[in-house]
């Protein structure tokens, strides 16, 4: 999978990308990174790439024509305007990252990982001007809700989400398989724990079970027995439980009203 960020601090990406399971991806060439700077696509001496808000008010907009003219660039192809605008690429994902954007999940991890390519739109300032949003983003994604000074740490955190989704990424392809926000494997463990049946339309999402390493006791807090004995179907059957108690806790809007 290739990724592109477009952004006006370049720099920002030597570091967050350099490390643990996308670093290996970079390594094995599972994923392919480049940072593209936005002020390469201006045209004046001070490489302008902001501007007031038409209607007044507070700060500074992105401006529409160097964010369309690297999109296009890095596509090698025009995306068109508003009397003829060009079919996009299904396996390509142009995402505006944006406070006021859908709210990305793993689910929305999931079905990235399918495609060939994202490109993502990293905003600054008060924002971007809305014809990103529009017409060239095919996307516009919110990490939460809260506001950041700009898109580039989303981007970075839905490239590392996605990135760890690739079929060779992670050591034991299972891991990805029972992490938080997975819907339990197995109907019937479903039933058993009163959550949502794992079937896609009724998206059943349970937290991870929690873990525990060596030493077995720590300041007087000991690690629960049945993990310690050995007996495989017992663990199995306290991880559901211990999954479900801990979403009820942490996160009852995850689990179908009656088992909250
Ligand atoms: N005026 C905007 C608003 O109130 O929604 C906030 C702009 S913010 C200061 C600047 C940039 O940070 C945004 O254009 C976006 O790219 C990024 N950003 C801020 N919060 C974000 C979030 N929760 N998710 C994704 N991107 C965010």
């Amino acid at each position: 999978m290739r990724f592109d960020l477009i952004t006006i601090f370049p720099e920002f990406f030597s570091g967050p990308l350099d490390h643990g399971i996308v670093r290996r991806a970079r390594e094995a060439n599972l994923v392919q990174i480049h940072v593209q700077d936005l002020r390469e696509f201006t045209h004046d001496r001070h490489r302008t790439v902001d501007d007031r808000p038409f209607g007044g008010g507070e700060g500074m907009v992105l401006k529409p024509d160097p964010l369309f003219a690297a999109v296009e660039s890095l596509l090698g192809h025009g995306v068109g305007d508003a009397a003829q605008p060009v079919p996009r690429d299904p396996k390509t994902a142009i995402i505006l990252l944006s406070a006021a954007g859908k709210l990305f999940t793993q689910e929305t991890a999931r079905r990235y990982a399918q495609l060939d390519r994202i490109i993502f739109i990293c905003g600054r300032y008060e924002g971007v001007d809305e014809r990103v949003a529009e017409h060239l983003a095919t996307e516009e994604l919110s990490i939460g809700d809260y506001v950041l000074s700009g898109g580039e740490l989303p981007a970075a955190m839905i490239l590392d989400a996605v990135t760890r989704l690739l079929p060779g990424a992670l050591g034991n392809e299972a891991s990805s398989l029972n992490e938080s926000f997975s819907a339990p494997a197995d109907p019937a463990a479903a039933d058993a724990v009163g959550a949502r049946p794992a079937v896609p339309s009724a998206p059943g999402l349970l937290l991870d079970f929690p873990h525990y390493t060596r030493p077995a006791e720590f300041r007087g807090w000991s690690v629960p027995e049945i993990l310690i004995g050995g007996n495989h179907a017992e663990v199995a059957k306290w991880r559901r439980a211990a999954a479900l108690e801990k979403t009820r806790r942490n996160r009852p809007d995850l689990l179908l009203p009656g088992s909250r």
